[in-house]
């Protein structure tokens, strides 16, 4: 879900990335990417994009590197013109961690910005727009697809717009129609970014050429699929996979087919699964092939069946395990997916089972300034997460030791969900923890700010070695998969309270379209 964020908000470039051609394509790149979480009360706002982010870009070709060496869809749309030999015009980007919806205020501003840093350009053929997908916005619940509507009426009817969605999108119809081609990303975790943005460079490439003129067809079969079998690479979405990518490799009439899993914590009218197939102008074979993809979706519903255990009985089978470390996915408080980072549900049931050998992250900024006064090998006691509101349990009281502080940045190397690099996590304290043994260590790591673990290097930057503990805690559902696959002998997803809580049932939905397939 949670993409790269990249360092700062303001983005606003007067570069070409080669010297000016008369005879090249010029296309702006540009984007504000969010997914709200419309059951979060807490409210995304102009300091949401503007927070630290760690690595903060000293010039435009400072930023442009920074770009380059991700993985995210804007490293593949670079890529692509290097490729296709035109020339971007680079504008404003903009993101946040998940949260609940934008303010209007927010919304607007960003907007704005976005249009202005393009409009600036001297000459632009076509835009590349890098949108998330599951936006909320107060008053505009498909926000991404207001974004592409003000990009038009701004730039007009004719010029290209491709946009490109995280696998997590709820696109509408009206942004089909307003859009040239929607691109997403096919795969959960995203490890597919930046090819997805290489795509959809090359597909822009061949529409200002006049080699292509996409037509594109979207079908939502009438459901929610479940975000717990929203792994694209086990089934039952495995199939599906696969099929959109042998579409795209066997047809060449088809630019794109994108699978998008949608977010069910958007209460917004198109929640839920998509298929968009984009053709080279023919309409028919675009239906005929988004509908099947759509079936084959619809057909694996007696496959969704949610059968998690709760923290306390995931806590004691993880406990009871031969092969560690075990994992716990705290799927109600899943960063990425626009929660608080600071549940306590799991922790309380660790603490009250005397777990040993465990590791926990949770987002408490007065907790690490409290371990920061301590100082290292200082005494730790305070109640600590459930602070953020009353959806992520109450604050738990943890004593035990400062065992070590640091700065919170890390590096990514690997290509993880999302593609991102570059990660902070602000001033960062590990405690250990009360009943810890010689050999076994009881972590909690306190952040400043709230990050998906979507990185092992989250924790190994901090010296601690996954390996050797038995119980590692991850709050997310399948994005943390890349990271803890390769750390963890056995991955259990708890079915955990939270504003990401796995059972639709748990939310009253007020905006939805209809009543759809596993909603209750
Ligand atoms: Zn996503």
């Amino acid at each position: 879900m949670q993409r790269l964020i990249y360092g700062s908000w303001v983005f606003l470039m007067t570069v070409s990335l080669s010297g000016a051609q008369a005879h090249r394509f010029t296309v702006g790149i540009g984007g504000i990417s969010h997914e709200s979480n419309s059951f979060n009360p807490n409210k995304t706002t102009l300091a949401d994009f503007g927070a630290a982010r760690g690595v903060v870009p000293s010039s435009p070709a400072d930023l442009l590197e920074l770009w380059r060496k991700s993985n995210t869809e804007v490293t593949g749309y670079l890529d692509g013109a290097a490729k296709e030999g035109f020339e971007v015009f680079a504008g404003f980007v903009a993101s946040a961690t998940p949260k609940g919806p934008l303010t209007k205020e927010t919304f607007d501003t960003l907007t704005a910005r976005l249009i202005a840093s393009l409009k600036s350009a001297p000459k632009l053929d076509g835009i590349l727009l890098a949108l998330h997908g599951a936006m909320v916005v107060d008053g505009y619940p498909q926000g991404d697809e207001e974004i592409v509507r003000r990009v038009r009426q701004a730039f007009g009817p004719t010029i290209p717009v491709i946009v490109t969605h995280d696998f997590h999108g709820n696109p509408s119809p009206e942004l089909i129609g307003l859009s040239t081609a929607l691109v997403s990303y096919q795969q959960n975790p995203h490890l597919d970014t930046r090819q997805r943005g290489r795509r959809a460079a090359s597909i822009m490439a061949r529409t200002l050429r006049g080699e292509v003129r996409p037509v594109q067809v979207i079908v939502k079969p009438p459901m929610v699929y479940n975000i717990i079998f929203q792994n694209t690479y086990a089934e039952p979405l495995l199939p599906v996979t696969r099929s959109s990518m042998e579409l795209e490799r066997i047809s060449p009439k088809v630019l794109a087919a994108s699978v998008m899993g949608g977010y069910q914590y958007g209460d917004v009218p198109y929640m839920g699964p998509s298929v968009i197939i984009v053709t080279d102008n023919d309409r028919e074979l675009a239906e005929r092939e988004a509908k099947r993809l759509a079936q084959m979706l619809w057909d694996a519903r007696d496959k969704i069946v949610l059968n998690l255990p709760d923290p306390a009985v995931a806590v004691r089978q993880a406990m009871a395990a031969t092969r560690f470390p075990v994992a716990l996915f705290d799927t109600g408080d899943n960063v990425g997916g626009g929660t608080a980072g600071d549940s306590t549900f799991i922790l309380e049931e660790l603490l009250k089972q005397k777990a040993i050998g465990w590791v926990m992250t949770i987002a408490e900024p007065a907790a690490v300034k409290a371990a920061v006064k301590a100082g290292i090998d200082g005494a730790f006691d305070m109640p600590v997460g459930g602070k953020t509101d009353s959806l992520h349990g109450k604050p738990v009281r943890v004593r035990g030791m400062v065992k070590s502080l640091h700065n919170g940045q890390y590096i990514e190397t690997e290509i993880r969900h999302g593609g991102g690099r570059y990660f902070t996590l602000g001033l960062t304290a590990v405690i250990e923890v009360e009943g810890s043994t010689r050999d076994d260590k009881n972590l909690l790591v306190l952040t400043t700010h709230r990050s998906s673990p979507n990185s092992i290097h989250q924790i190994v930057s901090l010296g601690i070695y996954p390996e050797r503990q038995k119980i590692l805690v991850a709050k997310g559902a399948i994005a943390p998969r890349a990271a803890y696959e390769p750390a963890a002998a056995q991955i259990i997803p708890v079915d955990s309270p939270g504003p990401t809580a796995v059972n639709p049932a748990r939310f009253t939905f007020r905006n939805v379209r209809k009543k759809l397939w596993g909603m209750d």
